[in-house]
């Protein structure tokens, strides 16, 4: 790309919201690049407070630093990555080489027409077992069509010249050559550049954790349409599966029902009609038995429905279907059906 002399260079910046990546912003800031942020919002980012349309810290530290920040949804594309990832997984579903490939993708499209001539992130060296071992970020460079233009300035020192370090676009001599998974470098960088608003240093996803990766292969493995509400849906209540074909989905609290319903549309959802308890969402197929069992797993949650028998609604598109249920389901069947 040729500039005049007055037009300053132009960087897409990979923004979490966390520390790595807001030094790496307030590096390109230092050297005068002009920087665009992209944050991707995820059902699986434990990033909190979120607001609509991205991460709320991400959104803080553009603001504080004085950057322009684009929110990028990962949506059934980003999903079919967790699905099949192409490099493995990490402890729990988190398929982390294909999910960088996959956001590094979506900025290396962004370049032309946002006129940005190199991409940058936060990456360090060494800092996470999967993803930033250096074979691992040398195929991530490769598989995202960023070969030479994807700019690691903590770890800048260890890894190879980029091509604006090359062409004189950026100085290289004032990058870092930051290793590992200590954070203390970065702390005291942080501190001496008066940066001062980073929310999670060593970042959050869900993927990680086992009870998440639990029900998202459940998903994968028994709903064949399934969509980003199923996977929305994962990361709060209580989720038991009762057969192949079934799986119930619990509120714990009147937020939790109200969230649900709110996701789950037109699923079928099961309330109690007179007493106090948990309200359900069924997904797959239900038959009259599923529904006296679904009726026994849901009084084993309703500690303050005291009636002998409580009377319970299933609402399925024009189908209303009442019945009572009796007995509660036994601590084993309940640990049994838990995803
Ligand atoms: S931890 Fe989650 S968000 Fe981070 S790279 Fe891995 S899969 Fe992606």
């Amino acid at each position: 790309m040729t500039r005049t002399p007055s037009e300053r260079a132009r960087a897409i910046v990979l923004l979490s919201g966390g520390l790595d990546s807001t030094l790496a912003i307030s590096m390109m800031l230092d050297q005068g690049i002009e920087v665009l942020t992209l944050n991707f919002a995820s059902p699986f980012c434990t990033c909190s407070p979120r607001k609509a349309g991205g991460c709320h810290l991400a959104s803080e530290v553009a603001r504080q630093l004085g950057v322009e920040i684009r929110v990028v949804s990962k949506g059934m594309d980003y999903l079919r990555v967790v699905e099949r990832p192409r490099f493995g997984r990490g402890r729990g579903l988190n398929p982390c080489i294909d999910c960088r490939i996959f956001m590094l993708r979506k900025a290396a499209a962004l370049m032309e027409e946002v006129g940005a001539s190199f991409v940058v992130t936060g990456e360090v060296l060494g800092q996470r077992p999967m993803s930033q071992h250096r074979a691992a970020l040398e195929l991530i460079e490769r598989e995202s069509g960023l070969a030479g233009r994807l700019l690691r300035p903590l770890s800048a020192h260890l890894l190879d010249p980029t091509i604006p370090e090359r062409e004189g676009v950026v100085r290289r001599d004032l990058f870092l050559s930051i290793q590992g998974r200590a954070r203390e470098v970065q702390l005291a960088l942080a501190r001496k550049r008066g940066v001062d608003v980073f929310g999670c240093p060593s970042g959050g996803c869900l993927l990680t954790d086992p009870i998440i990766a639990r029900r998202m292969q459940d998903v994968f493995g028994h709903c064949p349409d399934w969509d980003l509400r199923d996977a929305k849906m994962t990361t709060f209540g209580r989720h038991f599966r009762l057969h192949d074909h079934l799986k119930v989905i619990l509120g714990r609290d009147e937020g939790e029902n109200a969230r649900l319903f709110d996701l789950a549309g037109p699923l079928p959802r099961v309330e109690f009609v007179a007493e106090p308890g948990p309200s359900a969402i069924l997904r797959g197929v239900t038959s009259d038995n599923d529904l006296a069992t679904v009726g026994h797993l849901l009084r084993s949650f309703a500690k303050k429905a005291t009636a002998p028998e409580v009377e319970l609604r299933l609402r399925d598109g024009d189908r209303e279907i009442a019945w009572r249920a009796k007995e509660r389901a036994t601590f084993e069947e309940v640990a049994r059906w838990t995803i």
